[in-house]
């Protein structure tokens, strides 16, 4: 057999014959040529036998590695003229428009990227991270379901962080599938009008309810005329619970702040309460139930803010009918208004304001373990996506991990 041929069958690239391989120093070159004579639009269907000019375009892209060789397919490519998209260089069926890597590797990169942490990948398939982030916005932008906004009707719209303090995105998940749908930089009205925008007129009618946390950005873009005004708002019960281990956390702050300007000795060995207090009490280690059986014996400001955080836990555990959340959720709210401690005071206020959304969320049974599960999961995934280079990138990660996506290994459908 002719090392041309046996890298052919080695390769599997589609659409091309190998003249030539090279070994050198630390990778080898195979150089491939196109079968069809016809150039083809990298952008859409056009394809013409007329050559733009009888300039070549010397093109390379890296393929998965031989063994421990690094392996790199080259052609010579020819230029067209798209009715629609003016001069291009012509597409080549093994790579996607204007990548450095054959479809192949990139599947590869994006399967491992849903799977697996930042520096396996990085050492194992000898990439930066940076790269990683533009091939997942090839693949999810290739890949991704197109009918994933079709027959939409119960979504959930929430904002995460992605890098420091200051960048935000918005994703919609769909509420029946679990998957996130959507997903955009920024978290104000505008960003979420652009998602209905995308969705447009039609498909917005068909939705009948809506999830959010309590701010009021989403909430205003919803209930525009042409957008959704028809569904029932719902506040997830997983915001409530945040907001109430929040206020807890404010009053442990000023608990510990007063402390310290009394017995600093006293206050240091309080420090390490925090998370004996904001942890589910089943999940808590030998040391930090200890500790919360200690806080519990001292009791005062701190205590009460416990129980108040517990029982709003409780409320929303999913183990209660709609009455009986109804009737503790009144409970809670008044308790918390006459506790004295001011970020309950507060927490109080906003549940009255939100009362009806949040009923309705329990009423519809929108599933909050899911949808508490899901954000959990995409905060992971953002954290992951901080070295990506732009928004876009964060976002194709979180469709890579929780969009309607149907991943291939390079070797599927092979044996
Ligand atoms: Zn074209």
């Amino acid at each position: 057999m002719r090392v041309t041929t046996a890298f052919k069958h080695l390769l599997r690239l589609p659409g091309v014959n190998v003249t030539g391989v090279v070994f050198q120093s630390n990778r080898v070159i195979v150089t491939v040529a196109l079968r069809r004579r016809r150039l083809a639009c990298p952008l859409c269907d056009h394809s013409t036998r007329a050559r733009y000019d009888l300039r070549d375009v010397d093109s390379r892209w890296r393929h998965l590695d031989l063994g421990a060789w690094r392996l790199e397919v080259r052609a010579r490519l020819r230029r067209l003229r798209c009715p629609d998209h003016g001069v291009r260089v012509e597409c080549v069926p093994f790579a996607r428009h204007r990548s450095e890597f054959t479809r192949d590797f990139e599947d590869l990169v994006a399967w491992l990227a849903a799977k697996t942490d930042k520096s396996a990948i990085e050492r194992l398939l000898r990439i930066a991270w940076r790269t990683v982030g533009a091939i997942v916005e090839r693949v999810v932008s290739d890949e991704l379901d197109p009918e994933r906004l079709n027959d939409l009707f119960e979504i959930g719209i929430d904002e995460i962080s992605w890098r420091k303090q200051h960048n935000y995105l918005t994703l919609v998940s769909n509420h029946r599938s679990g998957k996130v749908v959507w997903g955009a930089e920024g978290k104000d009205t505008k960003t979420c009008d652009s998602f209905f925008d995308e969705l447009g007129k039609e498909r917005s009618s068909k939705l009948t309810a809506v999830s959010m946390d309590m701010g009021k950005a989403y909430l205003k873009s919803v209930t525009k005329q042409d957008h959704a005004p028809q569904a029932t708002i719902c506040i997830d019960p997983f915001h409530v619970v945040a907001l109430a281990t929040k206020a807890l956390d404010d009053v442990r702050r000023d608990v510990w702040n007063d402390m310290r300007a009394l017995d600093s000795k006293a206050a240091k060995k309080f420090k390490d309460a925090r998370w004996s207090l904001m942890k589910n009490p089943d999940n808590l280690t030998d040391k930090q139930a200890a500790t919360l059986r200690r806080l519990k014996r001292r009791g005062g400001d701190l205590w009460r803010a416990y129980r108040l955080k517990e029982s709003c836990r409780a409320i929303f555990s999913g183990d209660l009918d709609p009455d009986e959340v109804e009737e503790l959720l009144d409970r809670l709210i008044s308790q918390a208004q006459r506790s004295r401690l001011e970020p309950f005071v507060k927490l109080s206020r906003t549940l009255r304001d939100n009362r009806d959304g949040i009923l309705a969320a329990i009423r519809l049974g929108i599933n909050n373990g899911r949808a508490e599960g899901l954000n959990n999961v995409v905060r992971l995934i953002a954290r992951r996506a901080y070295g990506f280079h732009s928004a876009t990138a964060a976002v194709a990660l979180v469709m890579l991990c929780c969009g309607p996506i149907t991943l291939r290994l390079p070797y599927q459908g092979l044996l």
